[in-house]
């Protein structure tokens, strides 16, 4: 790998910048910035089949476009056309009248997008497109990358090209491996990822990438068996836990109660404790952290709790104080957004152990806090931190770890994120839940819907409105975005009801100013981006709108639904979605007929792969790619032979190989802990 980032033409000191901000900062990261998807435009049909993935058509012209002029020079052109099978559609562009003059009456013309149906016609949103004539150039598959700041697409694709041309890349894989297991070398997989030329050689590639990831999976497996530590901690007073138990409003579920006997049972080995805790939104794996935390604090150890989000930290740092300060525990706040003076305060305090339990974000891992005697780490909602941060803990002491997740792990994959797990599920839910009824409708609906809402908050109840987060795509006009939703949705309501607004793009603030006022009953519908998806609880919140339903990973929907039927009041989700097309409308009614959040994981791992499903993407992880964790278990399987050969082999070239791929896990690691 001779040539470096700074020697690539174009790449200039802000270019550069912006790739190190997403963690690119070798040209072999560059190689491996692979594209999210790709557009296949070798892919043809008809308008009627173009609903659930974009796909090439060849249609013809029916007649001249018209152009419609808006506010500030906007304009819209749009052009009816119909294909082979006598279909009609129109073609609409943005802000692009001079097009009206390429589609004349009778041309015929290849067209790229995905079609929507609007009012019973077919619309195709500024759709790529090629005349008749020159159209060999246009059936090409097109790699489609995220976007970096300052970095036009066509950019980053000649970055790749020249990284490809002049980087020595050698492939680290073994040929002996490569031969018998009929892989592509690796340059060659890099060209075909990158500027594929064919269906086939593409899928080679992937395949061998496929490989690649697989190989870091299992390089984690093999790092993470010899990591077990002797536990240097001894528990007592476990029967003084028992009062605060006694304490509570409830008591706690079978399921509760034998997770926590497992724990109890990981306390009293010998070794550390390191075991993740699983149970479906709602189940109650929040006070399973309070009385292990409880129970360290009885023995003079620190606790630290992180949680994924500023807002989730806050509720459960009010949870832990109402629990715990009765029994006279010390308890907490630390996140970004928490004041420098008052965190310098914070940090004194748990370096002389006068706080007990420390409830925060990532903030808390930061190297200046240091802790008087840490026993027990414990995240909330851990694959939303994008893995491993046990390793961050090792350095402060001896500590145990706990790992909450609504979110079942397939075992291989958890055994790269987490090491060598523990697995307890909490399989129960409390008594008295009801089922949140589930309703999937058009967004014809939405004023039938709202007046529901109407009904429920004179019943003493709240509501949230969830809208997608909004990126900039052709679609943009599509979307419902959320300051348009809160506007729409506080006319409608007038001075009935109080609307609050929350979403990512406020600062931690007003985020907490609108949560509160929510919270406290202020406002009764809380419009908001899905922010709001992971662990918050608002035990008064009875029906939950979830708008652009289509836009959610199956999961996210069930998350989202959790938010509601938290108490004992019979509570509502409604899913809005104008997309009817069949793969939709069975994702829908997974989520309207299943109330079981593993069973829906399995369905959404299956329909998707695992870096979206766990969003590694956001996180940066490129590890996890292409591979997934069912349908290439074949992979895994070889792979894992593959490593055990190589790491044991004392042959020159495995040598070599072990020593990439450890060190590469290394830093996979180091990098993603940072995030
Ligand atoms: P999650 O598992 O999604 O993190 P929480 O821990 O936030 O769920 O619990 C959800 C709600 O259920 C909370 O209001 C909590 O007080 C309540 N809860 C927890 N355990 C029980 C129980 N055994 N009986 C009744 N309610 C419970
Ligand atoms: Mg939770």
């Amino acid at each position: 790998m001779a040539l470096n980032l700074t020697e690539i033409k174009g790449l200039g000191p802000k270019r550069l910048k912006s790739l190190q901000n997403a963690g690119i900062e070798t040209v072999e990261d560059l190689l491996n910035t692979f594209p999210y998807h790709y557009e296949d435009k070798t892919v043809t049909g008809f308008i009627d089949e173009s609903l659930e993935k974009k796909l090439t058509v060849k249609v013809k012209v029916k007649e001249r476009g018209k152009v419609r002029y808006l506010e500030r020079k906007r304009s819209v052109l749009i052009v009816p056309v119909f294909d082979q099978k006598g279909t009609e559609a129109d073609l609409v562009f943005f802000n692009q009248p001079y097009q009206i003059k390429r589609f004349l009456k009778d041309k015929v013309f290849y067209i790229y997008a995905k079609g929507s149906l609007k009012d019973g016609r077919y619309k195709f949103y500024s759709p790529k497109f090629a005349e008749g004539n020159d159209a060999k150039d246009f059936f090409t598959i097109d790699p489609v990358y995220k976007k970096f700041d300052g970095i036009p697409e066509a950019a980053l694709k000649k970055f790749i090209h020249t990284a490809l041309e002049f980087s020595e890349l050698k492939d680290f894989l073994p040929l002996y491996q490569r031969e018998r297991y009929d892989l592509m070398d690796l340059t060659e997989a890099y060209r075909q990822i990158h500027f594929p030329e064919s269906k086939e050689r593409l899928e080679k590639a992937i395949e061998r990438i496929k490989y690649n990831e697989a190989l870091r999976i299992n390089t984690g497996i093999y790092w993470s068996k010899s990591e077990v530590q002797e536990s240097e901690i001894k528990l007592e007073n476990v029967e003084l836990v028992d009062q605060l138990i006694k304490s509570l409003p409830f008591k706690l579920t079978g399921a509760q109660q034998k997770v926590l006997n497992e724990v109890y049972k990981d306390l009293n080995g010998s070794h550390l404790m390191n075991r993740m805790i699983e149970g479906d939104v709602g189940s109650g794996k929040t006070i399973i952290a309070v009385i292990v935390a409880y129970l360290f604090s009885l023995n003079g150890l620190q606790t630290a709790y992180m949680a994924p989000t500023e807002i989730l930290a806050r509720q459960h740092y009010e949870n832990f104080k109402k629990l715990l300060e009765p029994f006279g525990c010390k308890i907490a706040l630390l996140t970004g957004s928490v004041k420098p003076k008052e965190a310098l305060e914070i940090r004194e305090k748990l370096k002389s152990g006068e706080i007990d339990i420390v409830v925060g974000t990532h903030a808390l891992i930061q190297e200046s806090t240091v802790f008087y005697n840490i026993g027990l780490v414990i995240t909330d909602e851990q694959h939303r931190f994008g893995v491993k941060q046990r390793g961050l803990f090792g350095n402060k002491g001896n500590v145990h770890t706990l790992v909450m997740s609504a979110t079942p792990i397939p075992k291989t994959l958890m055994l790269t994120l987490f090491g060598d797990l523990d697995l307890s599920v909490i399989n129960e839910l409390p008594q008295g839940r009801k089922k949140v009824s589930t309703y999937f409708y058009t967004s014809k609906k939405i004023p039938k819907i709202l007046d529901f809402i109407k009904g429920q908050v004179s019943e003493g109840h709240q509501a949230f409105i969830v809208c997608p987060f909004v990126e900039e795509s052709e679609e943009m006009k599509e979307v419902s975005s959320v300051n348009e939703t809160y506007e729409m949705v506080k006319d409608y309501f007038g001075d009935s009801l109080k609307v609050g607004l929350l979403h990512g793009k406020l600062d931690q603030q007003q985020k907490e100013e609108e949560i509160e006022k929510f919270e406290s009953g202020e406002t009764d519908v809380l419009v908001a981006t899905s922010i709001i998806e992971v662990g918050i609880n608002i035990p008064n919140v009875s029906t939950i709108v979830i708008l652009s339903a289509d836009r959610f990973g199956l999961s996210q929907l069930h998350q989202l639904r959790g938010r509601t039927g938290r108490s004992d009041i019979k509570s509502y989700c409604f899913l809005v979605s104008d997309n009817v097309s069949e793969l939709n409308l069975e994702r829908m009614k997974t989520i309207v007929n299943c109330h079981d959040g593993f069973k829906i994981a399995q369905k959404d791992l299956m329909m998707r792969g695992p870096g979206e499903y766990f969003g590694f993407r956001q996180h940066g992880f490129s590890n996890v790619k292409f591979i997934h964790p069912y349908r290439d278990r074949e992979i895994f399987k070889k792979t894992k032979e593959m490593i055990d050969e190589i790491f044991r082999s004392t042959s020159k070239e495995d040598m070599i190989c072990k020593d990439y791929l450890i060190a590469n896990f290394n830093r996979e690691l180091s990098l993603v802990s940072m995030n």
